[in-house]
This record gives structure tokens, C-alpha cells and sequence, in this order.
């Protein structure tokens, strides 16, 4: 290649929340290097395995969608066909299946890897052009139970604390969290900091002694989905020690004597037997939280992937109201997001309980605004369906038509068999993906080719609420389009056959002008950036939010105790503890939990492409207590067989001393693409949080038998 062709930009890793600012190389049309980003204020040049080995990861031979597809039957293989054919059969059906069955009989499922333009223009082909409610993403599956706690107890979706908070925090507090493999740089750099200040305390709550437990001072091993006990004995012991701060309780927030009535019988001995961890730990970890000048909670899917995600986030998020740690130098809240632009996607209201800047679809006001914004008479009101109910609706017959855009629900769902026979029932399913070897699209009918991470402009918001630029450096292989431009094509060819005048909805030159018109949704709402513009970004590089023309300080939200609810209070929640709702019995008495590896991502289809990422594990494993590999005359690599309720999963199995007896472990990532059988999820419940949505998939009962 002559060194002429040479280019180098700034953009963002594609994994996970963390967002980390990288600098990608290419040469021709080839990427050469992937460096960590020193200017990038959330990460600071630091990247983990995964960052690293990005460039290994693109355009390997055979990995990627080259053309658009189509099956004309269900039980013919699909032929390649032209693009511009693939979008006019999409409009087409789109809009026969309004004429016949109405826009509710159309379902769009979406994904947290998709930049915060595309979320923006499918929301309004969804919403402002089809008439539907149904459009859904996998971020369902990962933050919607902190989405729920934050903004009943806090008023909004508004993670309050920041990275830098990790740096001067005196406690961290991490639940359901393997910070150190799901988000290895933040880890490192809490790493950093424990190594600055020795004094620093730091407890980790997880069934498993996970490798976040090697910087732990004390780890709670909690029985899977015991977490509310926890942290409401946890409150009982702050109110019994008279550890809570009782004028910020007063000056700041309400309904905390009806929380107080509530925990009065979580004492620390009935949370011992509940939770199976000592209750002088629980003394011990209570003492800590309170009494540290700052305390830092970090945690993720070990709350959210649970039937009572949403209690478990109100539960944790109350000890920080309670001993007014919040809204200070390394004190607050802090969910970390699993998905790159999950933050971003709930920004632009892409799921079915939101509508753009952070406003309900439920309100007949926000309708209105959202509907004003866009340029169209109304929004619908019919309550749209969340990732579960969606599939169940297919399944069902009620939804015909799905699009799924950059997402593989035949393996990251859970209880595969229901999904799967609910994507093999549905008339027309569109997949709209980069990657050629998902199990999604073995139900696919149109195949439309979408670019991917490095060959997409646009934007995403980290978990600090930092809005950085992702940039293209290299063209994209084949017919393979931006998805905002694929969905932007087949809604201009819709609007065409089912309202003429809403084709100029979707007249964008590029995603600077999508931008501009999604940051104009969040003029005074919590998460305000309607000051900033992609000419902002190049200027000033990535900013965190609210960004107004007034640039007050938006590192940290909360420092003036105001909450953005009715009463500017933040609000306790008068909340029980659930039991997880898959219970074990004889036949199925294990607790089985699931989680990320180090070096692998979701579904592996982008990080099974480079080879040093496999190396760290190579195959999946039942991981079982060396207590249980007895009691069931296992030996280290004997093939398990695992039943739940619902399915069964077969791998090696392999003896982990930090598992709590009584429990299992399989990574979340390998599925039929990679393996023999469905991956773990043929195992999962479907089971979901009552108020966020969110399904089970931290806890399934099993059984296993020796093969
Ligand atoms: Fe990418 Fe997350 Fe690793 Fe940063 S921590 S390099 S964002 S995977």
C-alpha cells in the first residue's frame, strides 16, 4: 500500500460500556492498528485484551454479509439479490402488512451495539411513519432494571457518579458485578487507586469469587438473587447504629419511614439464612458503606438480569440516599452499562417504554412534544411490547413482520426453545447484520448488509454519560450500509405507498444532521445536550451530559441534593424481597448463574475473529464447587449434561473453589454457531421484572448428570 493511503482517527472501542477512546490505523482499505486513545478523558489511552485486538478483528475472510438476501419460500435457502431489490420487498411488506393486519402486527428489534443515530431514525420509522410502539432492543436484557430504579427512586435515567469518582472513593461497593472481566479498564483503574490509598475498602458481593474479588477486603458470597435481603439488612443495621444521615433523609428525600417499617425484620440474622453470608459481614460491609467519607457502588447485570432487577437497583440505590452518599467526589450510585451505546439508545427513547430526551410514550404530553418534534400529527398509543413479550407475540401470531437489527436473539434471548420457535413461526423476518455467522439468521427471509464498527460515523454514550464521536476509517465490504441508512431507504420507499408526505422525514445528508435534529429532543428534559452538535464534539472532543448553552458542571449530578421528581426529592421505595422465580427442587437443585469471559463478547461474532481472544478459554464449561463435583461423581472435564425446566446444555464440566456450593456457572457466550446444541440460554427463564421488563437471566434451576 503506498504510505500515501495512510489514516489514522478517533473513535470508540465497540465492546463494551466502558466506552474507551481508541486511534485507528488503517492503510488502503485495511485497518493496521487499534491504540488506546490518550486524550479520551474516560479512558485515558488504557484499552483491555478485547480493545486490543480490535484490528484482528476486521474484515477476516468470510465473516462478513457482502450482499442483501432473500428466500422466497421458507424452505429454500436464501440467493443473494441487489439492494436496492431487498429494500423495495422490505418497504413492500412493511406495507402490505399494515394494510392487512395493522402496524402493531410489525415488530423492530434492536440492539445496544448500534450507534445513537440509527436508534434515532429506526425510532422514527417505528414510531412517526409505521405507527407502532413495538420497537424493542437487547439492551432489554441489560439495563432496563437500572433504567426502572433510577428513575423511580431519582427521578431520572441519569447515572449520577463518574469515572473519575473511582479514583477518590473510600468504599466501593460492587454487586452483581465481574467489573474485572466485563469492564476491565475501570477495573484497572480502581486497581490504581486501591494500590494510591491502601485504606481504601472495597466489597464485592457474587455468588462466585470472582477475579474482582482479588482486590476485594471482604466478599459476600450471596446466594444468587438474594440481593434486596441483603442490602435491606444492610439498612436495618445503618438505622439500628444510627449510620444513616438523618438531615440529608430530611432535607433531600421521602417515604424513608415506610421503607424503615419495611426493614425492620431484616435483621442481619434472618439475611445470614437468606443469603447464606455471615451476618457480621453484613454488619461489617453495612459499617463501611456509612461510615467512609465516599462510597462508590459499581454494579451491573448481577441486579439487573433478574425478576426483581428493578428492587434489587431501588434497594441498593436507597443505602446511598440513606447515609447521603450521593452526589460527592467518589460517592453515588454507578451502574455500569454492559453495551456500548445502551445509554445512547435509551437516549433516543429506542425501546418500547421510552420515547426520545428521556419522555414516556405512556404520556399523552410527551406524545404530543415528541410527535410536534418530528413534524407529525401523533405518536400511537397502543403500549408497545417489551424483548420478551415481543417474542412471545410472534410466537403467538399477533406480530407478522420483525426486523432485527444488529442483534442475534437465537442465541442471547432467553429459553431458546419458545425464541426460536416464535422466529420460525413469524410470516417475514428481516435481519439487518454485519456478521455472516449468527444464529439469527438461520430464520432470516431478507438479509440486508449492514456496515459495522470502524466503518460508521456517529455517536455513543458511555456509562459517565459521555457522548464521544465513532468514525469510519475504512469503506464497508460489499453492499454493506450504515443501518440508519438501510432503515432511512426502506422508510422513503414506505412512506412512498402508505403516506407520501412523511417521506421528507427521512431526507438526511449524513449523521450530523440526525444528530442535530436527536439533540433538539433533549432541550429541557434531565439529560439536556441540546447545545451540542457534531462541530462541538470535533472541537471540544467527547462531553459528557447535560450539555447546555449555560455548560454548567455535568460531571457529577445531585451535588445540590435537587432530584428531578415532582418534590425534587429522591424517593425511597416501600419494597419487599421476591424470591427468584425458577425455584430449585429435587430434580433441578442447583443455582445456575451466567457471565462474561475476560476476552470474549455477547455472542462472539465479532470477537471470536481474533485468535488470541479464544486462547484465554477456549470452549464453554459447567463450572460446579468441588463439593458438588463429588456429590455428583464428576471428575475435572467430564461432559455434563444440564437440564433446567425448559432445556439442556452439554459441556465439560471443571471444578471452581469460588463457587458457593450449591451453585453453577456457564459463560453466557457460546451458542449453536460455535458449539454443538443450543448455548446457555436454552437453560434460561423468560421470567421478567414486573416494572422494567427485564428477563431472569441470572438464575436458572438445573439439574445435571454425568455423560
Ligand atoms: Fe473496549 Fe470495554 Fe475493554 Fe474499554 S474496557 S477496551 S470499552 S471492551
Amino acid at each position: 500500500e503506498p504510505a500515501a493511503s495512510s489514516r489514522a482517527v478517533l473513535s470508540v472501542c465497540c465492546y463494551c460500556g466502558t466506552g474507551c477512546g481508541v486511534q485507528i490505523r488503517s492503510q488502503g482499505n485495511r485497518v493496521v492498528e487499534v491504540t488506546g486513545d490518550r486524550e479520551h478523558p474516560s479512558s485515558h489511552g488504557k484499552l483491555c485484551s478485547k480493545g486490543m485486538n480490535l484490528a484482528a478483528t476486521v474484515k477476516a475472510d468470510g465473516s462478513r454479509i457482502l450482499s442483501a438476501q432473500l428466500r422466497r419460500h421458507k424452505n429454500e435457502p436464501r440467493q443473494p439479490i441487489a439492494l436496492m431489490s431487498a429494500l423495495t420487498i422490505a418497504a413492500r411488506v412493511l406495507a402490505d402488512t399494515i394494510d392487512k393486519h395493522g402496524p402493531d402486527a410489525i415488530g423492530f428489534y434492536l440492539s445496544g451495539q448500534l450507534l445513537t443515530e440509527d436508534y434515532a431514525v429506526f425510532n422514527k420509522l417505528a414510531r412517526a411513519l409505521v405507527g407502532t410502539n413495538n420497537i424493542d432492543t437487547n439492551s432489554r436484557l441489560c439495563m432496563s432494571s437500572a433504567v426502572s430504579a433510577y428513575k423511580l427512586t431519582l427521578g431520572a435515567d441519569a447515572p449520577p457518579a463518574c469515572y473519575e469518582d473511582l479514583d477518590c472513593a473510600e468504599t466501593v461497593f460492587i454487586a452483581g458485578s465481574n467489573t474485572a472481566f466485563a469492564h476491565p479498564v475501570l477495573f484497572r483503574r480502581l486497581e490504581a487507586a486501591k494500590a494510591r490509598n491502601p485504606a481504601m475498602k472495597i466489597i464485592v458481593v457474587d455468588p462466585r469469587r470472582t477475579d474482582t474479588c482479588a482486590i476485594a477486603d471482604l466478599h459476600l458470597p450471596i446466594s444468587a438473587g438474594t440481593d434486596v435481603a441483603l442490602f435491606h439488612a444492610m439498612l436495618n443495621v445503618m438505622v439500628w447504629e444510627d449510620l444513616i444521615d438523618r438531615d440529608y433523609i430530611a432535607q433531600h428525600t421521602e417515604g424513608f419511614d415506610a421503607l424503615k417499617q419495611r426493614i425492620h425484620d431484616f435483621t442481619p440474622k434472618s439475611a445470614e439464612e437468606l443469603c447464606g453470608v455471615p451476618a457480621a459481614d453484613i454488619v461489617q460491609c453495612a459499617r463501611w458503606f456509612a461510615q467512609s467519607k465516599s462510597t462508590l457502588s459499581l454494579y451491573t447485570m448481577g441486579l439487573n438480569q433478574s425478576s426483581s432487577g428493578t428492587a434489587k437497583n431501588a434497594a441498593l440505590i436507597h443505602l446511598h440516599l440513606a447515609t447521603g452518599q450521593i452526589g460527592r467526589p467518589g460517592a453515588g450510585p454507578f451502574s455500569l452499562t454492559g453495551q456500548p451505546n445502551a445509554m445512547g439508545g435509551r437516549e433516543a427513547g429506542g425501546m418500547a417504554t421510552l420515547l426520545p430526551g428521556h419522555r414516556d410514550p405512556d404520556n399523552a404530553a410527551h406524545r404530543a412534544e415528541a410527535a410536534a418534534l418530528w413534524g407529525v400529527e401523533q405518536l400511537p398509543q397502543t403500549r408497545g411490547l417489551t424483548a420478551v413479550d415481543m417474542f412471545d407475540a410472534v410466537l403467538a401470531g399477533k406480530i407478522k413482520v420483525l426486523w432485527i437489527a444488529g442483534t442475534n436473539p437465537a442465541h442471547s434471548m432467553p429459553d431458546q426453545t419458545k425464541v426460536r420457535a416464535a422466529l420460525a413461526k413469524a410470516e417475514f423476518v428481516i435481519v439487518q447484520e454485519a456478521f455472516a455467522h449468527t444464529e439469527t439468521l438461520a430464520y432470516a427471509d431478507l438479509v440486508l448488509p449492514a456496515s459495522t464498527w470502524p466503518e460508521k460515523e456517529g455517536t455513543v454514550t458511555n456509562s459517565e454519560r459521555r457522548i464521544s464521536r465513532v468514525r469510519a476509517v475504512i469503506k464497508p465490504p460489499g453492499d454493506a450500509k450504515s443501518d440508519w441508512r438501510l432503515a432511512c431507504a426502506v422508510a422513503k420507499k414506505l412512506a412512498a405507498k402508505i403516506a407520501p408526505a412523511k417521506a421528507a422525514l427521512f431526507n438526511y445528508r449524513d449523521e450530523a444532521e440526525i444528530f442535530a435534529e436527536h439533540a433538539r429532543f433533549t432541550a429541557g428534559r434531565d439529560l439536556d445536550y441540546s447545545a451540542l452538535s457534531y462541530a462541538r464534539l470535533e472541537a471540544e472532543g467527547p462531553q459528557q451530559w447535560p450539555y447546555t448553552s449555560a455548560r454548567t458542571d455535568s460531571v457529577r449530578l445531585y451535588q445540590d441534593g435537587i432530584f428531578p421528581t415532582a418534590s425534587q426529592r429522591a424517593r425511597f421505595m416501600d419494597i419487599g424481597y421476591t424470591p427468584v422465580a425458577d425455584p430449585v427442587s429435587a430434580q433441578y437443585p442447583l443455582r445456575l448463574t451466567t457471565g462474561r469471559l475476560r476476552d470474549q463478547w455477547h455472542t462472539m461474532n465479532r470477537s471470536s475473529l481474533a485468535p488470541m481472544l479464544t486462547r484465554h478459554e477456549e470452549e464453554p464449561r459447567m463450572y460446579l464447587h468441588p463439593v458438588d463435583m463429588q456429590r455428583y461423581r464428576i471428575g475435572e472435564d467430564s461432559l455434563v449434561k444440564v437440564t433446567s425446566r425448559r432445556g439442556e446444555f452439554i459441556a465439560p464440566a471443571r471444578r471452581d473453589t469460588g463457587l458457593k456450593p450449591g451453585h453453577a456457572y456457564i459463560p453466557m457466550h457460546w451458542g449453536s454457531a460455535f458449539m454443538a446444541g443450543d448455548g446457555v440460554n436454552a437453560l434460561s427463564h423468560s421470567v421478567c421484572d414486573p416494572i422494567s421488563h427485564q428477563p431472569e437471566l441470572k438464575h436458572s434451576a438445573v439439574g445435571l448428570e454425568a455423560l
